[in-house]
C-alpha cells in the first residue's frame, strides 16, 4: 500500500516519527508521499523525506498565497532546478484554490497559474488542493492541459464534477472523509467511476475519520479507505489494492 498524501514533516509527528515509519512498514504501508506546502516547510520537508526515503512533491499551498508570492515562485523554480535527478521528487503540489480561505483569494489564482506552468516546464504531475472552486480549476487545467496532469488530492464532490476531472485526465485523490457514514456523495463516487480514476491517501495529520480515537490522522488507515473502496466498488480488496498501487505508480513513477 501507498499513501499518497501525508505531511509527515509537520510537527505534530516530531515525538514519534520513527515508531510511526516502523509501524507503516510492519502494515505493509510501503511508501508515502510527503507533499511541500509553503518555502518555509521545505527544509524540514526534504530532510524528513530523505531520512525516511519518501517520495515527496515541492509547491505552494494556495492557503500560503500573500502578496510575496513572485519571489516564493522564484525561490520554488530555483529549488526545482537545484533537485534535478533527483529521484524522490515527484510532483510540484500542493497547489490550488481554497474559498474557505477568503482573505487570500487575490494571490491564489497567479500562485495557482505560475505553479500549472512550472509543472509543464518541468514535466512533472500535479498534487491539487480544491475547496468550493471546481469550476475556477477545471477552466485552469483545461486551459494548461499538462501532459502528465495530476491529481485532485481530497477530492470532494458530486459525480459530475468527478467525471469532469477523469475526462482531463486527472485522477481523484481519496482519502478518510470516505470512512465517514454521511459522505454520501464520496461513497457515490466511489462506487459509480471506474478504479483506474482513484489514488487513496490520508492527508495526515488532518482529515482523520469521524470515528476515529485519535484527532491526529495517520497513514495506518490506508488499509480501511482500501476496504472501503474495495466494498463500494464490488471487489476484492487484493485486487482494488493492486489498482490502486498501480495508478499512484504510473501517475508519480514511483
Ligand atoms: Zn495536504
Amino acid at each position: 500500500m501507498v499513501d499518497s498524501h501525508a505531511h509527515l514533516d509537520f510537527a505534530e509527528f516530531d515525538d514519534d516519527r520513527a515508531e510511526l515509519f516502523a509501524a507503516m512498514h510492519a502494515a505493509n504501508i510501503r511508501r508515502c508521499l510527503i507533499p511541500g506546502v509553503s518555502p518555509a516547510h521545505w527544509d524540514k520537508q526534504l530532510d524528513v523525506a530523505a531520512q525516511f526515503d519518501c517520495p515527496f512533491s515541492l509547491g505552494i499551498h494556495p492557503w500560503w498565497a500573500n502578496s510575496q508570492w513572485q519571489p516564493q515562485m522564484a525561490e520554488l523554480r530555483s529549488r526545482l532546478y537545484g533537485l534535478a535527478g533527483e529521484q524522490r521528487l515527484v510532483a510540484i503540489g500542493e497547489c490550488g484554490l481554497d474559498k474557505h480561505k477568503n482573505e487570500n483569494w487575490q494571490w491564489q489564482m497567479p500562485l495557482l497559474e505560475a505553479q500549472l506552468a512550472l509543472a509543464a516546464e518541468l514535466d512533472l504531475p500535479l498534487i491539487l488542493h480544491c475547496v468550493k472552486a471546481h469550476n475556477e480549476l477545471l477552466a485552469l487545467l483545461a486551459r494548461y492541459k499538462l501532459p502528465r496532469s495530476g491529481v485532485i488530492h481530497g477530492f470532494y464532490g458530486s459525480v459530475e464534477i468527478a467525471k469532469r476531472y477523469i475526462e482531463l485526465g486527472y485522477r481523484l485523490g481519496i482519502g478518510g472523509l470516505l470512512l465517514n457514514d454521511d459522505a454520501v456523495k464520496l461513497h457515490k463516487v466511489v462506487a459509480q467511476l471506474p478504479i483506474e480514476s482513484f489514488i487513496c491517501e490520508t492527508d495526515s495529520p488532518a482529515m482523520a475519520p469521524k470515528n476515529s480515537v485519535s484527532r491526529r490522522n495517520s497513514p495506518l488507515i490506508i488499509g480501511q479507505i482500501i476496504t472501503k473502496m474495495a466494498h463500494l466498488q464490488k471487489k476484492s480488496n487484493v485486487l482494488i489494492s493492486e489498482r490502486l498501487l498501480a495508478n499512484v505508480t504510473q501517475l508519480f513513477e514511483l
